[in-house]
């Protein structure tokens, strides 16, 4: 799931991880879809 605060877009899970907030919602896709292949 991606969430929007301000400018930046984070990536976050269900499990309570979360992606440092990024400039583009891309690049915050990127980083819950190398989460979920990858969770630890
Ligand atoms: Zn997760």
């Amino acid at each position: 799931m991606i969430t929007e605060r301000g400018s930046f877009a984070f990536a976050v899970c269900v499990c309570s991880w979360f992606a440092p907030a990024r400039r583009s919602r891309d690049l915050a896709r990127r980083d819950a879809a190398g989460h979920l292949l990858n969770p630890d």
